[in-house]
């Protein structure tokens, strides 16, 4: 078993190597982003059909660690690791259900939805996570001297990094923007018993302290900037393909913040086709919200200049970025998978919400935005009736219950509550319920 993996740069005329136990974020040489590249050449060694056969055997087994949906796939994500130094959760492995009534209600009946908020912490962070966590452990297991693992976050990145850490008994420390994460995700790192600092800025502005804190080597950065935690959420594709059966699906829609989860989408499916497991690559569509678009507008410039947007409020609060980190890695993938950029404002997430809950789902604002930007598509005629089309769900909704109680109690600011449903008040008598039923069940 000679799998390996290392850091690289980014930079295609720079592509300087570090080992993986490397404390490093950014490249020495340049400055550009680092990606953890694997011996491809090995992974090739063994046939695509041996490695299907492997992935199904461990799926959902108890074998340590390869229950895991991410760990299942261990020589494809971080062979480095140990497996003594593995933090899991059997994390993974999350449902990939046919939406059948939403879909034929907008004319695409080969609808799914991947439910990665159905997962430990509530959201697909777990993902990577698990990962990056494994990886400070594996590096405190060498030798090295870190005192506590750190991250900025819009909510999702914090508890994940929280429970992970409380498992493998690390220091935690998180970095929030006071007052514009939910409730539920304020109450999860303070659970898990992080040192929880409540900033009064935006996610932009805690990023910039935690990268001043970190550059103290002894506090490691979790942020997605750091790229192992690409190397789990790269098995969200990995995973869909298995689910139907090993190929790929012709579209799939993701909501886009700091742009690190359509990184390793794309990154899970180029691994797939270059081990022959797939031959066709599906359509990439980034979800923004229109109040933090910097993607989307860099899209429509026809990828010309770049500019960092200041980011407005959105429901979407995980997403609410205007620098996205992931960048260029983003872009390139979007190039290389025939990629679109659509955005959604804050009436049309909210109502694509309701309306995915109206078909059974209990969609985050995200997976709304998300939403919002396959209607658009489907609308133009851009996605067509025949196309399969895999929508990314990256958070539980549970963890956005206020946003969902003021929708359906009209309370959203400068939103139109259209499928509002609140419940009715009535006495406590048959002749009133009678009444209401009579009322309401009309067709
Ligand atoms: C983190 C997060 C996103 C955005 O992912 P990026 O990798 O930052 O683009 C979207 N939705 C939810 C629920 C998240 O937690
Ligand atoms: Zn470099």
């Amino acid at each position: 078993m000679g799998y390996s993996a290392w850091l690289e740069c980014f930079d295609e005329k720079c592509k300087a190597q570090y080992d993986l136990t490397e404390v490093i974020y950014n490249c020495r040489e340049c400055g550009s982003l680092l990606q953890v590249v694997h011996d491809r050449d090995e992974l090739i060694k063994t046939s695509a059909n041996q490695w299907i056969r492997t992935f199904e055997e461990r799926k959902r087994k108890n074998s340590w660690p390869y229950g895991s949906g991410v760990w299942k796939m261990k020589e494809w994500v971080m062979p480095r690791v140990e497996n003594e130094n593995i933090v899991s959760m059997f994390e993974g492995e999350s449902n990939l259900f046919w939406a059948e009534r939403l879909g034929k209600e907008i004319g695409v009946p080969d609808l799914w939805i991947k439910l990665c908020g159905n997962s430990h912490t509530g959201s697909f962070k777990d993902l990577g996570m698990t990962v990056l966590v494994s990886m400070v452990k594996q590096i405190i297991a060498e030798g090295g001297d870190i005192r506590a693992v750190a991250c900025a976050s819009t909510g999702d990145t914090s508890a994940a990094l929280s429970a992970y850490c409380a498992a493998a008994g690390l220091n935690s420390v998180v970095f929030l923007p006071r007052n514009k994460i939910s409730p539920e995700q304020l109450i999860q790192p303070i659970s898990n018993g992080s040192l929880v600092l409540a900033l009064d800025t935006d996610f932009d502005g805690c990023m910039k302290i935690v990268q001043e804190v970190t550059n103290d080597n002894t506090i490691y950065l979790a942020n997605s900037k750091n790229s192992l935690r690409i190397e789990g959420q790269k098995t969200v594709s990995i995973e869909i393909a298995q689910q139907f059966d090993w190929n790929a699906p012709d579209v799939i829609v993701i909501p886009g913040g700091n742009l690190g989860n359509i990184s390793a989408i794309g990154k899970g499916f180029l691994l797939m086709e270059h081990v022959g497991i797939i031959s066709k690559r599906p359509k990439i569509v980034c979800a923004q919200a229109q109040n933090a678009n910097p993607l989307y507008k860099h899209y429509k410039s026809g990828w010309n200049d770049f500019e960092p947007v200041a980011a407005k409020s959105t429901l979407a609060s995980a997403i609410q970025i205007g620098d996205p980190v992931s960048l260029k890695k983003a872009v390139t993938i979007l190039k290389k998978f025939d990629g679109v950029v659509e955005q959604a404002s804050e009436q049309e997430l909210a109502a694509a919400c309701a309306r995915g809950d109206r078909t059974g789902m209990y969609t985050c604002p995200h997976t709304g935005v998300a939403l919002a930007a396959l209607f658009k598509m489907v609308d133009r005629g851009e996605i067509k009736k025949s196309d399969k089309v895999v929508v990314i769900s990256t958070a539980h909704g549970l963890k956005f219950s206020q946003f969902k109680i003021d929708y359906h109690q009209n309370n959203l600011r400068d939103i139109i509550s259209e499928h509002a449903n609140e419940p009715k008040i009535i006495p406590a008598n048959l002749d009133d319920v009678k009444k209401a039923l009579d009322e309401h069940l009309k067709n």
